[in-house]
Formats: structure tokens, C-alpha cells, sequence
């Protein structure tokens, strides 16, 4: 193994501080002195992430007295900023905005408290030794593809408008409660809402609808496209929200999550956040605080406390016991039921159930400090072009991708991984000293659990070593620019940020946990099996992504829960 770089030393062991005392306190090994605050709450939050933030802004400001508890020493969970080296910030997990709901933004007033998105210049696919730069113009596009095919640009035109179209019935959902399986009443309008929405597409988009819930990624790609250059980039692009075989029915869903976001009013928009994630997540925080909430950090919740089946409050790890009208869990379902209760408290089936859910998307990240911008051996060399202010995917073909796939379902580690890269300092010069720079670098096919024994923490430096040279093969010059780095992989996902098996989702967005069934049929409408514990987080319908919707619809609920009684 390579030695690590002097910057990269003082970063990392600053990162297993963090982890190792977060593990302490995750066995108890914290103080335990049981001592009762007097205050009541009408809602406490567990979990201080984009949702938990999300839904204390509309509790707050329907004057409900709320505090949100957040374990780590800042709020976001995986929607924020760090420093990976003095004077470098970055952020550091999740990374581009697409999803959040127009409605958040607007009714938490999050311009006013400080949040700005920053458009991007286009997107640059590299496969293998060639690559594919888009911009949006027309005329640049068209002949970009038509080095590959005469019929693959109007072919991607009609294939993002189809995946646009049918997004609108997914999108009309985002805000909505899904119906119970036990439909009652109000259940049989959601479901005929959703029926209205799905009939007003032509019959071609009814049958393009099930098509992409129900076949297989590849299928779709082979349908719609000639050039392997733009089949393997569709096929890169679906993976990224998935962990699952291109050819498995079902692995198609994942174009409905990169095409159904809006970002002022442009369907299916990506854009970075001015001052990385955190820009969001503070500006959530400022909201919810104006309307009176409390947000205690470095306050891990131990036990969400259980009285005759209700949730009457919490027990924080350092003793202190809350009570609240009703508590909101923003960890996802297998931490909020198998850990911070008893799961025997619980049906044995619905436990079994929790148990059973699917995690796991093979993700790591890596950022990096940079003294200049790395060159990109497709374009002129020394200076700065629109492709560096652009989302770059690198990728393998098709094939080669699928290999990965088996590889790392067996607990193996790609050579040639798929990454996600984008340089946020392009465009965001509060983010680094003048002429310097951070990388963002998404890397996929990294599996949680490792074969034949490995642990993560032995290997990931070296593994970093081995990404940063694959992207060598495109930037020649990036090893020799690297000043600082940020490794985290996945098992550090699980314990720095707390998604559990490293999940980016809070459970894999498969057919079978989404909508009425996310994360269970008894808990998809935000109310839990135990009375007045509601779920507030990606765990619930819609999902993951930085959206702020379970956030919100969870509110909603609550809100109505706490106004009836
Ligand atoms: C590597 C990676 C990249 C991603 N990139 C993107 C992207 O670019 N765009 C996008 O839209 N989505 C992205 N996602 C997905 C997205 O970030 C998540 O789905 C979303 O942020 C989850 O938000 P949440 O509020 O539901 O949960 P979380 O962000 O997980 O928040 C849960 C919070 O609960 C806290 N917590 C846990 N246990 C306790 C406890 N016992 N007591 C108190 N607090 C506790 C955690 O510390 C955390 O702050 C990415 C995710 C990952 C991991």
C-alpha cells in the first residue's frame, strides 16, 4: 500500500476520531445518568438530516413547540459542507440538488436564509478511451453524437421527453400520502388521483410507463438507442441510483429519480449548492429556528421510549430523558426499529419485515483538494473550459459494468469503477483560496461488505490511490495536483453519517420497498405501528434523494395528528 499524503493523514485521523467516539457511544459506553427534563415537547425529531429539517420548519411554523436532536456536531446528516483540508470546503456526501420539492423551498423560505443553486455547463461522458461532451446547443450536440450515430441525438430527445412525461405521474406523487392496502376511503381517491394522472398519458406512454417500472434497464437501452457510446453512458447514468444487474426487471426505475426533479420550473434540472450542500441544510436550520425550534447537535438519541405502545419521548445517550406529544424518527426504518427500540416491543412479522429490507448501493466518495485544475486529455491542455464546469461520468461499457455488478455482490472491488465528478470550485469561489480547487467524486461498485474478511478500514487509502489513477488515464496530470483528500467508504458512510449498511436511500428503491409498501405496508403513511412514533425520513415514500418530501408529508400528518387531539 501507498504511503498517504501528509494532508490526508491529519484529515483522516481527524475522520476516525469522529468515528471511533461515535462507535463508543453507539455500545452506551457513554455517560447514563437518567435525568428528566421538565419541558413537554408537541413533537421531538430524531435525526437532524435535510428531512428531519424539514419537517421541524413546518411544524415550527404551525406553532408547534419541536426540537430536533442530531447526534453529529453539525446538522444535514448527508446534505453537507466540511473542510477536507485548511481553507478547502466541499460537500462531502451527497453533492447536486435536483429533487428538492419547489415547495420546500418556498414555503421554508430557504432563499432568504442563505440558499443559491449554481447551474452547470453540460455534461461530459468518458468510456473507455472516448468521451462525449453536451452543452444543451443544438447544433454543438448533434454533431457531438454524430460521431457515434446519425439517430442517437433525436433518439435522446425523444427518450428524455418520454422519461419526462411519465415522471409527471411519479412527480404528482412526491407530495402525497401513499394510499394504505387497507384502502379506506380517502385511500380509493389517492388511488383514483394517480389513475387520472397515469390516463392522461397517450396509450404509447401508458405502455412506456410499465415498460420502465417493469423491464430491465438494458432492454430499455437497447430499444432506444444504436451507438454503444450512448448506451453505455444511459447505462452509467441508471446505475447511479441503483444496486442491481442492468438486466433484472425493475432496474430501469432509476431514470424516473434523475428525471423527475425541478429545478425552477426546468424539468429534470441538476444543479450544485453555493457553498456546498450544507448551504441547504443551514438554510433549513435558520427557518426552523425563526419559528421557534429547537436544534440540539452532539445529542445522540439511545432509546426512543415506549409507554403502553405510544412513543412518550426519548432517552439521549448522555441520560437526559425528553417528553413529547410524539416523536418523529428521521433514522431510517432498520436503526429506528431494530436499535433505538426493543424490537420485541414490536409484531414479530413487522419486525421480521424491517428486518428483511434491502440495503446497500456499492457508494464511496472521495474528495480532493487540488493546486490547479487537472487537464482532461480530450480537450486543450493548461487552461480552464466549460467541460470542467460540467458533471463528469467515467465509466466502463455496458458489459463491463455488469461485471462489476457480480463482482461486487460477491464482496469484490471493480478496476474500473464508475464515478461521478464534479469540480464545484468552477463555479463556487467561496469553496477554496483563489486558483485552487476541490473535486467531488462519486465512486460506484464499492460494496459495504467486503469478501473473504477485508476491512474497509485497511484497505481505503489504497483504494483511493487506485481511483485517483484510473482517472489518471483521462487526467494525466490530476495525481500531481492532489494536495488534501477526503476517503470515505462505505462502512464510513454508515458510521460517520449514520446510513445504515451504508444505504443511500435508507433502502434500496426497488419495486417491491417503494410507494404503499415503503419501508412497510404498516408504517408507508408516516404513522408506525407504535402510536405517535412517526417516520420522517428517506425510509419513507417517496425515498431517498435530497427532496425534503417525507420530510414534509411527514408534517403534514403529524400536524394533523396533533391538531385532533
Ligand atoms: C454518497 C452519497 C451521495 C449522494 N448524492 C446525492 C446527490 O447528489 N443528490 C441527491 O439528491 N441525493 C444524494 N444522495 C442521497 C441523499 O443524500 C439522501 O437520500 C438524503 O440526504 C437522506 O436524507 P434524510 O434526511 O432522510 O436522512 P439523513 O441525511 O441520513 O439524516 C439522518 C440524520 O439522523 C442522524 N442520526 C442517526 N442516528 C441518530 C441518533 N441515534 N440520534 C440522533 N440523530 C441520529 C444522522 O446523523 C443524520 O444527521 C447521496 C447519498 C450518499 C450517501
Amino acid at each position: 500500500m501507498k504511503s498517504k499524503p501528509p494532508c490526508a493523514i491529519r484529515r483522516d485521523d481527524s475522520q476516525t476520531c469522529i468515528r471511533e467516539s461515535l462507535r463508543l457511544s453507539d455500545l452506551g459506553f457513554a455517560q447514563n445518568k437518567a435525568k428528566t427534563m421538565n419541558e413537554k415537547y408537541d413533537a421531538i425529531i430524531v435525526g437532524g438530516g435535510h428531512n428531519g429539517l424539514t419537517a421541524a420548519g413546518y411544524l415550527g411554523k404551525a406553532g408547534f413547540k419541536t426540537i430536533v436532536l442530531e447526534r453529529l456536531p453539525v446538522v444535514g446528516g448527508a446534505v453537507v459542507t466540511e473542510e477536507i483540508h485548511p481553507g478547502y470546503r466541499i460537500s462531502a456526501v451527497s453533492y447536486v440538488v435536483s429533487l428538492l420539492r419547489p415547495e420546500v423551498i418556498k414555503d421554508l423560505e430557504l432563499k432568504k436564509h442563505g440558499f443559491e443553486m449554481l447551474k452547470m455547463d453540460g455534461t461530459l461522458a468518458i468510456c473507455d478511451d472516448d468521451y462525449l461532451f453536451l452543452t444543451g446547443d443544438e447544433a454543438h450536440d448533434r454533431r457531438e453524437i454524430g460521431r457515434f450515430s446519425s439517430l442517437d441525438y433525436d433518439a435522446m430527445q425523444q427518450f428524455d421527453a418520454m422519461v419526462q412525461s411519465i415522471g409527471t405521474v411519479i412527480r404528482n406523487q412526491m407530495l402525497r400520502e401513499p394510499p394504505k392496502l387497507a384502502a379506506g376511503l380517502s385511500d380509493l381517491t389517492a388511488l383514483a388521483r394517480m389513475g387520472w394522472d397515469i390516463k392522461k398519458l397517450t396509450p404509447d406512454l401508458r405502455h412506456r410507463l410499465f415498460q420502465m417500472l417493469f423491464s430491465s434497464a438494458h432492454d430499455f437501452i437497447q430499444r432506444w438507442f444504436e451507438s454503444p457510446m450512448i448506451k453505455n453512458m444511459y447505462a452509467a447514468a441508471c446505475f447511479s441510483g441503483n444496486f442491481a444487474s442492468l438486466r433484472q426487471p425493475g432496474s430501469a426505475i432509476p431514470f424516473f429519480h434523475s428525471a423527475i426533479g425541478e429545478i425552477e420550473g426546468e424539468k429534470g434540472a441538476w444543479r450544485l449548492v453555493k457553498g456546498g450542500m450544507g448551504g441547504l441544510t443551514q438554510a433549513m436550520a435558520g427557518f426552523a429556528r425563526s419559528k421557534g425550534v429547537q436544534i440540539r447537535t452532539n445529542s445522540a438519541v439511545a432509546e426512543i421510549l415506549i409507554e403502553s405502545g405510544r412513543a412518550v419521548g426519548v432517552r439521549l445517550e448522555n441520560g437526559v430523558i425528553l417528553n413529547g406529544r410524539c416523536v418523529l424518527a428521521n433514522t431510517d426504518p432498520k436503526r429506528t426499529f431494530l436499535s433505538l427500540m426493543d424490537p420485541d416491543q414490536l409484531d414479530p412479522d413487522f419486525a421480521r419485515d424491517i428486518r428483511q429490507i434491502r440495503m446497500g448501493h456499492s457508494s464511496l466518495r472521495l474528495n480532493l483538494a487540488l493546486k490547479g485544475l487537472p487537464d482532461i486529455k480530450f480537450f486543450p491542455s493548461g487552461s480552464e473550459g466549460a467541460w470542467h464546469r460540467s458533471d463528469i461520468t467515467m465509466h466502463p461499457d455496458i458489459n463491463a459494468m455488469e461485471a462489476n455488478y457480480f463482482a461486487a455482490a460477491a464482496g469484490h472491488l471493480p478496476d474500473e469503477p464508475r464515478l461521478e465528478i464534479t469540480i464545484p470550485s468552477t463555479l463556487d469561489d467561496s469553496l477554496t483560496p483563489p486558483g485552487r480547487h476541490v473535486m467531488s467524486i462519486l465512486a460506484k461498485y464499492y460494496p459495504y461488505q467486503l469478501a473473504d474478511g477485508v476491512s474497509w478500514d485497511d484497505i481505503k487509502e489504497d483504494v483511493a490511490d487506485r481511483i485517483i489513477a484510473y482517472m489518471a488515464r483521462a487526467m494525466p496530470n490530476l495525481p500531481d495536483l492532489v494536495i488534501g483528500r477526503q476517503m470515505l467508504s462505505p462502512l464510513d458512510l454508515e458510521t460517520i453519517y449514520g446510513l445504515t449498511e451504508s444505504d443511500i436511500f435508507h433502502g434500496r428503491h426497488d419495486m417491491d420497498q417503494l410507494f404503499s409498501l415503503r419501508p412497510h405496508p404498516k408504517a408507508a403513511q408516516y404513522r408506525t405501528p407504535v402510536q405517535d412514533l412517526y417516520l420522517c425520513g428517506s425510509g419513507a415514500h417517496p425515498g431517498g434523494g435530497v427532496s425534503g418530501a417525507p420530510g414534509y408529508n411527514a408534517a403534514r400528518r403529524v400536524i394533523a395528528d396533533l391538531k385532533r387531539c
